[in-house]
């Protein structure tokens, strides 16, 4: 296969969380390989901006807030209407910890407010998705972990915790949807410059690729969120046609060496 062939022709993919960074590339590369795309978010005008940004006859916006299941059916349900079918789950919405502090200093709201966007959101990101997806006997469902999947930090437990369940969901549904030929796997990135990563740092993004670079195992390349966009891309594609239940790092080998980057 040539490598500039459209390798999402004809496919209907919902990402969750596309309105900025990881989510945000991979819509627009999914919609230049020839998927029409549904873009879920919270953040409105920068949602609407991406779908502008890819062209209106190609792609929607839903206002989805993952952690509400209503939102979740609703936006799979608006997938289906408005472009026949749902190929492509791409469950990326996420956020982290409000503070970093020590176990005795976390509050159990701020602990629940993280698994409830980065835990529930991907579990009713994979029930609605299934939903449509088995009665069709086909589909692709991915999530975004984190090298956090694998590894222990310091101070974000919540984010940890919620990271290492991703995981788990990813190996149970690819058990319980293998026999309808639905591929689930997921994606564990290491540190890229998006607002979740320089707001929870307090740094810029050449400050936050400045640590990420100086702390990375791999040197002298930078990751960007446009890189997961691509591993994305492969994921779902029918390139990987028998890969099922994975965690697929793009972190140039970070977690096999180092025990953290907090
Ligand atoms: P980002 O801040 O650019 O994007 C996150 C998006 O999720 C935003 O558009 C935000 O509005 C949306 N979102 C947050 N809460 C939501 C909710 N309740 N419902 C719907 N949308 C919601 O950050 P990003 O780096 O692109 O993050 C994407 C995913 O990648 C997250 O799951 C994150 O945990 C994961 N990740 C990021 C990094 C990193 O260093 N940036 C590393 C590993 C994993």
């Amino acid at each position: 296969m040539a490598a500039t062939s459209k390798r999402l022709e004809g496919k209907v993919a919902l990402i969750t969380g596309a309105a900025s960074g990881i989510g945000e590339c991979s819509a627009k590369l999914f919609a230049k390989h020839g998927a029409k795309i549904v873009i879920a978010d919270i953040q409105d005008q920068l949602g609407k901006a991406v779908c502008e940004a890819i062209g209106f006859s190609n792609s929607i916006y839903v206002h989805c807030d993952v952690a509400n299941e209503e939102d979740v059916k609703n936006t799979v349900d608006i997938a289906v209407a408005t472009f026949g079918k749902l190929d492509i789950m791409f469950n990326n919405a996420g956020i982290v910890d409000s503070y970093k502090a020590r176990i005795i200093d976390n509050e159990k709201t701020d602990f629940e407010r993280v698994l409830s966007v980065n835990v529930t959101g991907v579990f009713l990101g994979m029930k609605h998705a299934a939903r449509v997806m088995v009665p069709a006997r086909a589909g692709s469902i991915i999530s975004t972990a984190s090298n956090a999947s694998n590894i222990g930090g310091v101070a974000t437990h919540a984010y940890t915790c919620a990271k290492h369940a991703v995981t788990g969901l990813t190996k149970n549904l690819a058990v319980e949807l293998g026999q309808f030929g639905i591929r689930v796997n997921c994606l564990s990135p290491y540190a890229v410059a998006t607002p979740i990563a320089t707001n929870f740092l307090e740094m810029d993004s050449e400050a936050v690729e400045n640590k990420a670079n100086l702390l990375a195992n791999l040197k002298g390349v930078t990751l960007k969120a446009d890189d997961i966009a691509k591993a994305a891309l492969f994921l779902v594609s029918d390139e990987a046609k028998y890969i099922s239940g994975q965690n697929l790092f793009i972190d140039g080998g970070f977690g096999i060496v180092n025990p953290s980057f907090s």
